[in-house]
C-alpha cells in the first residue's frame, strides 16, 4: 500500500541557519539525507560500544541518534533496540522508537508533538553483520537509511569530520553522558500488541470469519466496511512536520484491510491498517508480525495454514511484501486495488519466483 514517507524536507529555519556556514553536502549529511552507502566513523563505533554496554545483551542492537529538535525534551542521546526471538533489532527499533513518540504525544494534551518522523530521518546503525530484505524494506517505508556496522572493519574507520573542522559536533553531540540511551525494545512489543487491539476494533466492522468463505466475500465485506462513515478512529496524531492546525491533532488510519485465506479454512484471520499513530502498523503488519514464519509449527494458533493467500484491499507496499515473503506458508497475494505509488513497485512479492501477486478479478459485479 502507499504511505507517506517520512518527509524529506527539513525546516526552513534550520536549513537557513546551517547553510550559511556549511556546504550543502554537510547539511545533507547531518540530516542523514545523503544517498548511497556511508562508511561508519569512529564515533559511530564508539556509540555502538556504549549502546551495547547499556543493553547488556548478547543480541544484536540497532540504534539511532536523537534528532536535534527532540533532544531538549527528554535529554535523550539515542534510542536503541535489541533483537528478539522473532524480530531483528532494526525492526524493533523502528517500531519502538515510533511507539515511544506516539505514547509521549498521547500522554500530553496538545503541548507535546510526535517527533517520530524526525527520529526516523536519522541514520540507523545495527551491530548485525547483515540487513535482511524485510529490514531494508521497513527502513525504506518507515525510516531513511540503515548501516550494518558488522559489515565494516573498525580498524579502518575514518575519523569524524568535526575533529578537523569543528563544524559537525554540535549536530550529534555524543559526548554528553547526561543524555540517556533509551531502550525501546519493549515499546516495539507494545506497538505490536496495541496495533492488534486497535486492528481488532476496526475489524468489528467486518462479518464473522465463518461468513467470509473466500476472497470474494472478504473483499465485498471490506468494501462495505470501508465506507467513509464506517471507520471512526480517534487514536491518532500527526507528526511534527504537518503545520496545519486543522490536521495537527488527529490523523485517521488509512482504511485498508488484510486477511489470510487457506483452502482448508477459508478466511482465517483479518486485520486493519492502524498506521495513524505508528506509521509502521500497516494492516499486513498487524496481521503477520506476531505469527511464526515457519509452517513447521502448524496446528498452533500462531502458525499459518499451508498454501495461504494474503488478501489485501490495497496492493502491498515494499515493507509488507517483504514481511509476507518471510512466511513459508504464504504462496500468493491478491489485492483488490492496485497501488501505483513508488513503494509498491518491484516488491518482494513481485520478484519472488515462488510466490504470485495478482489482482482480484470479480467475475460477477460486486455489490454496491
Ligand atoms: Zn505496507
Amino acid at each position: 500500500m502507499r504511505v507517506a514517507r517520512a518527509p524529506a524536507r527539513v525546516t526552513r529555519r534550520r536549513v537557513g541557519r546551517r547553510a550559511r556556514g556549511r556546504s550543502r553536502d554537510a547539511v545533507a549529511r547531518a540530516h542523514g539525507r545523503r544517498k548511497g552507502p556511508r562508511t561508519p566513523t569512529v564515533r559511530d563505533f564508539t556509540l555502538a560500544d556504549d549502546v551495547r554496554r547499556a543493553s547488556d545483551a548478547e543480541a544484536d542492537v540497532a540504534f539511532v541518534r536523537a534528532p536535534p529538535n527532540a533532544r531538549g525534551i527528554a535529554r535523550e542521546r539515542a534510542r536503541y533496540a535489541r533483537s528478539t526471538s522473532t524480530r531483528s533489532a532494526v525492526v524493533n527499533l523502528i517500531l519502538g522508537a515510533r511507539e515511544r513518540e506516539r505514547d509521549a504525544a498521547a500522554a500530553t494534551t496538545g503541548a507535546r508533538r510526535n517527533h517520530a518522523d524526525s527520529w526516523m530521518r536519522g541514520r540507523i546503525f545495527t551491530t548485525a553483520g547483515e540487513i535482511s530484505t524485510f529490514d531494508r524494506a521497513m527502513v525504506k517505508v518507515c525510516a531513511r537509511t540503515v548501516t550494518a556496522l558488522g559489515a565494516f572493519d573498525r580498524a579502518t574507520a575514518r575519523a569524524d569530520e568535526d575533529a578537523a573542522s569543528g563544524t559537525e559536533r554540535d549536530d550529534d553531540d555524543d559526548d554528553d553522558d547526561d543524555d540517556a540511551l533509551v531502550d525501546v525494545t519493549e515499546d516495539a512489543s507494545r506497538a505490536i500488541t496495541r496495533g492488534i487491539e486497535e486492528s481488532e476494533r476496526l475489524c468489528a466492522a467486518l462479518p464473522r470469519l465463518e461468513e467470509m468463505p473466500d476472497a470474494r466475500a472478504f473483499f465485498a465485506a471490506a468494501e462495505t466496511a470501508l465506507r467513509p462513515d464506517a471507520i471512526d478512529d480517534d487514536d491518532a496524531r500527526v507528526d511534527d512536520d504537518d503545520p496545519s492546525p486543522r490536521r495537527s491533532r488527529r490523523r485517521t488510519n488509512r482504511a485498508v484491510f488484510a486477511a489470510l485465506h487457506s483452502p482448508s479454512r477459508g478466511i482465517y484471520r483479518v486485520a486493519a491498517n492502524t498506521n495513524g499513530a505508528n506509521k509502521a502498523l500497516h494492516a499486513e503488519m498487524n496481521l503477520l508480525l506476531n505469527l511464526r514464519t515457519t509452517s513447521a509449527h502448524a496446528q498452533t494458533p500462531d502458525a499459518l495454514d499451508p498454501d495461504t493467500t494474503l488478501l489485501i484491499t490495497l496492493q502491498c507496499c515494499e515493507m509488507c511484501a517483504a514481511l509476507a515473503c518471510e512466511f513459508d506458508a504464504v504462496v500468493a497475494a491478491e489485492y483488490f486495488r492496485a497501488d501505483d505509488g513508488p513503494l509498491a513497485r518491484r516488491t518482494a512479492l513481485q520478484i519472488d519466483p515462488h510466490r504470485r501477486e495478482r489482482a482480484f478479478i470479480a467475475s460477477t459485479p460486486r455489490p454496491t
